[in-house]
Formats: C-alpha cells, sequence, structure tokens
C-alpha cells in the first residue's frame, strides 16, 4: 500500500476515494502547515508528499525522504517552495498543477486592478465609517481602465489570460518574457524590454515564476521607472517585489498604488509598514481560491502521484528536466 502525506485539507472527497483505493493517506489536521520536523519525519516513511505553496521542502527535507520518497507532487503552479536542485539530485520527480488556476488566478489581477482603478476598498471604508454625506463631483476619483495601456509582465498561461481580459476592456497591452510571444501580436499587444514597460503603462501586472532572475526584479531602480499615479498589482510571488523599495515608492507616488495579492513576508503581520499605507490593497494569497480550481487542483496533484506511482511517469514535471521548469 503506497503512504500518501498531503499537508493541508482539501475541499471535496477526492483525497477519501483515493484512500479507498489501495492507498494510505495521511492528511496534515491543522489549519496551518505542518513544521520541518513533520515534513522530514514523513518524508522519511512516505511515498509521496502533497504540498502547497506554504510547505518549505528544502535539501533537509528532501534529504529526509532520499530513501523512500518516489514524488513531490504541488497542488499548484509556482514551485518555488522546494528545492528542485536537491529534488534532482535524489531523483525525486516534483510535478505541479498548471493550467488548472489560469482563469482564476487572471480574474483576481484584474479584480484588483480595477479595485484599484476605481478606489473600491476605500469606498467600502469611507461609508463604514460614516462618512458618505452626499454626493459629490470630486469624490474618490480614480482611474479609467478604457484605453490605458497595461504592462503584463511575465506573458505565461496567466499573463495571456489576464491580458485576454483586458483586451475586453478596451486597454493597450504592453508585454514583456523571456522571448516574445506570436500570438500576442495576433491581438496587437507589443513586447518590449521591462524597462519600457514600466515607464509606459498606467497598470502594470506581474505574471512571472519566482526564480533567481526574477527575485527583486521589481526593486527601487525599476520602480522609479514607473509613471506618477500609476498601479502596480502583483499576483505572482512577493518576492519578485523588492518590498521596502516598494514602501518608499508608494510614499512619493509612484507608483500610486499597490495592489497585492502576494507579499513579502507571507503571511503579512498587520503592523507591516505597507498596511499604513492608505495607496495599498492586500489579499491573503487567493489567486487560485475558486470552487472549481481548488478542486481541479489537488485533482491534478492525484493524477500526478497515481501517474507516478502506477508507473506511467509525472503528467507535469517541473524541474531540470522540463521546459517549463520554474526554479
Ligand atoms: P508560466 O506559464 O510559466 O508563465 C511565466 C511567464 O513568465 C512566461 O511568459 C515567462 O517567459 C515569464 N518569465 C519567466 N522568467 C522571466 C524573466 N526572468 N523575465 C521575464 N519574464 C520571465 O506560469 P503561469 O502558469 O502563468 O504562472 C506564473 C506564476 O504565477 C507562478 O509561477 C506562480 O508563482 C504565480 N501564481 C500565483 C497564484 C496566486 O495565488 N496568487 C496562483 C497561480 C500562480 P517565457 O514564456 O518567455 O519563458
Amino acid at each position: 500500500m503506497y503512504r500518501i502525506f498531503v499537508t493541508r485539507e482539501w475541499p471535496g472527497d477526492l483525497l477519501s476515494r483515493l484512500e479507498a483505493d489501495r492507498y494510505s493517506v495521511e492528511i496534515w489536521p491543522e489549519y496551518t502547515a505542518p513544521p520541518s520536523e513533520v515534513l522530514r519525519a514523513r518524508a522519511a516513511t512516505c511515498d509521496v508528499i502533497v504540498t502547497t505553496v506554504e510547505d518549505r521542502i528544502d535539501a533537509s527535507v528532501i534529504e529526509a525522504g532520499a530513501r523512500s520518497l518516489r514524488a513531490i507532487t504541488q497542488a499548484g503552479v509556482g514551485v518555488d517552495n522546494i528545492d528542485l536542485d536537491a529534488a534532482a539530485s535524489f531523483g525525486i520527480p516534483v510535478t505541479n498543477a498548471p493550467d488548472v488556476l489560469t482563469d482564476a488566478t487572471a480574474d483576481l489581477a484584474f479584480a484588483l486592478m480595477t479595485a484599484a482603478a476605481r478606489r473600491i476598498v476605500e469606498g467600502d471604508r469611507y461609508v463604514r465609517d460614516g462618512r458618505w454625506s452626499t454626493w459629490h463631483p470630486s469624490l474618490l476619483l480614480g482611474k479609467a481602465l478604457k484605453g490605458a495601456t497595461v504592462g503584463v509582465v511575465g506573458l505565461g498561461r496567466i499573463g495571456f489570460a489576464f491580458a485576454e481580459r483586458c483586451r475586453g476592456f478596451d486597454m493597450k497591452v504592453l508585454y514583456t518574457a523571456r522571448t516574445e510571444k506570436p500570438a500576442a501580436a495576433m491581438h496587437g499587444w507589443r513586447f518590449a524590454p521591462l524597462d519600457k514597460v514600466l515607464s509606459q503603462s498606467d497598470f502594470v501586472s506581474l505574471h512571472v515564476p519566482l526564480t533567481n532572475e526574477t527575485r527583486g526584479l521589481i526593486g527601487a531602480r525599476t520602480l522609479s521607472l514607473m509613471q506618477p499615479g500609476s498601479v502596480i498589482i502583483n499576483t505572482a510571488r512577493g518576492p519578485v517585489v523588492d518590498t521596502p523599495a516598494l514602501v518608499d515608492a508608494l510614499r512619493v507616488g509612484r507608483p500610486g498604488f499597490a495592489a497585492l495579492d502576494v507579499t513579502e513576508p507571507e503571511p503579512l503581520p498587520p503592523t507591516h509598514d505597507l498596511l499604513t499605507l492608505s495607496n495599498v490593497i492586500v489579499t491573503p494569497h487567493i489567486g487560485s481560491s475558486d470552487h472549481p480550481s481548488r478542486s481541479a487542483m489537488i485533482r491534478l496533484a492525484i493524477e500526478n502521484l497515481r501517474s507516478i506511482l502506477e508507473g506511467s511517469g509525472p503528467l507535469n514535471p517541473v524541474g531540470h528536466s522540463s521546459p517549463q521548469s520554474a526554479v
């Protein structure tokens, strides 16, 4: 019987169905991630660990599982929490769950952009604080989406889906990635280097994976290129942005607003400098949090582990052998 350790409880009954099918499934019962010592202990005794973004699968966990682990299956697309070099050196395959959360994450990035542009969170606070005394022509003036330029940093699955939503709102799309995308030209989206994307956009949305190259990609120098009053949206990973530099930049209004689903650190403490600023909105890393996506993420993680354990190999490999290497 294969032993599977799942680091979180997931909605739906897919894990209990796995259990009924000659797998022994242990689900970590707590709301927060298992500590390192638990991960090491389970790695040493299980065939597969099903992980999520907050589980630090570092070299010590992988080394502990050197003899037992036959796969690490991440129920999400980003794998920056997993030491892929260590996994490769012990020959442990790592898989992820791409595509199934693309629309959900693009939806949230678009929602954050709209919320920032039209000051929705500020408006809600205004009403709750009892400050709504009259209609006034200059109350909570915002930015228009139609005709504005949106810069997409990383035109992969999610960046592309986000840009499609922007097209529906008659926005002009500028994008950057490692390589130019022929499909983008068909929509009239223009490729440009990062500096140009930042300096020419009214809105900038980040969609790159966290890698050695993208860590701190948005820092003091690159933030200073952004237009005064522009909006930055981050649904990628917190460390893609240098947070102290972002705080400084927001204090002088360049950019004028940040809408963040991911931060560094995570979770963001309520006393953090970012939360002292009125030109910031933060959601708690909920990019993929809609019902269909969460079911599909755990389903794909299970399909990957079944495929590996039953000898057919990984369906969604990541790492050095994968074309979609994230780290
Ligand atoms: P993807 O399809 O692999 O797209 C990534 C894009 O980033 C590609 O266009 C890639 O360019 C570009 N890129 C990579 N390195 C770059 C660099 N150094 N400079 C410029 N561009 C670079 O990935 P995805 O499925 O869209 O997911 C993107 C990320 O979103 C994930 O890795 C994850 O961290 C994050 N995410 C967050 C949430 C959330 O809950 N907030 C949910 C899902 C995903 P090329 O195509 O030219 O290689």
